[in-house]
């Protein structure tokens, strides 16, 4: 618990700091590559310096893209919820989630047959799935495997005992693997810090896992995480559904107080 209240309390800090910070500097790469796109406009196909401005452009993208990271981490995230079938979301952003990966890795969606419905902001679960989809693809540069698995299941206090979380109730369980490198015990128990990352400069921000615990948090969910080095990395998401029956809404019975393990 101590552990987790220090995590909040550094993310809190670095979110208004990075907040600040990364306004401004939005306003500033607009103009960059605002102006860049201009010059490249102006120049013909086979002007000696269309590279140079081309990979300044990609470079500023790059930036604009840790910025944006750093907004949605800093901003407090009052999410937008309502009812919303997980499935129904996976399904939307599959073909997104089969760009950013790419053609080399190959990508499986095994689906419940039942709706999974949760109370949660679309937005944001369209966040978490890119995040992990990022993450798979960094670490399949030949190519691989990923698959993303829905289950409803139902908590019970063998459950709760062996994960230390939760309460008794039925949740959807997401599952998300890839055939990557994988990570060692030493990366495993970093991987949701605020700018920890193990990619190379303008590569990775360290920015996308702890967006992703902050968003299932407040969705009074779990995640957990298993890698293989040389092999294979599983996340794994719990989400409390939403009961059948409206007037059963379960966080009106309060689930923020899942019990520490
Ligand atoms: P970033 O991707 O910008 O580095 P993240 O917070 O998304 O930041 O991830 C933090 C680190 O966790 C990564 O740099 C990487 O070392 C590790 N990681 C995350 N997902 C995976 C994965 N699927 N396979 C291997 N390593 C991963
Ligand atoms: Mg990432």
């Amino acid at each position: 618990l101590e552990e987790q209240f220090r995590q909040a309390q550094k993310m809190e800090s670095i979110g208004t700091l990075a907040g600040g910070i990364a306004h401004d500097f939005n306003n500033i790469l607009s103009a960059i590559l605002g102006y860049g796109d201009l010059a490249l406009e102006d120049m013909a196909e086979d002007h000696p310096a269309r590279k140079s401005v081309q990979t300044m452009i990609e470079a500023g993208m790059r930036a604009s893209h840790l910025t944006k990271d750093l907004l949605l981490f800093s901003r407090k995230q009052v999410s937008q919820k309502e009812a919303v079938d997980i499935n129904q979301i996976i399904g939307r952003i599959e073909k997104f989630i089969r760009r950013i990966i790419g053609e080399d890795i190959l990508c499986q969606t095994h689906l419940a047959k039942e709706s999974l419905v949760i109370h949660a902001d679309s937005h944001q679960m369209d966040q978490v799935l890119m995040n992990f989809a990022t993450n798979a693809r960094d670490a399949m540069p030949g190519g691989g495997v990923f698959s993303i698995t829905t289950e409803r299941i139902r908590i019970d206090q063998d459950f709760i005992d062996l994960h230390g979380f939760g309460i008794p109730g039925p949740y959807a369980r997401i599952t998300v693997a890839d055939t990557g490198k994988g990570m060692n015990p030493q990366t495993v128990a970093k991987i949701f810090d605020p700018f920890f990352t193990t990619k190379e400069m303008g590569k990775g921000t360290g920015l996308g896992l702890a967006v992703v615990y902050g968003i299932i948090k407040q969705h009074q969910g779990h995640i957990e995480v298993t890698s293989t080095p040389g092999k294979c990395t599983v996340l794994t998401v719990y989400l409390p559904l939403l009961a059948a029956d409206p007037h059963d809404h379960r966080d009106t019975i309060g689930l923020e107080q899942p019990r520490g393990g």
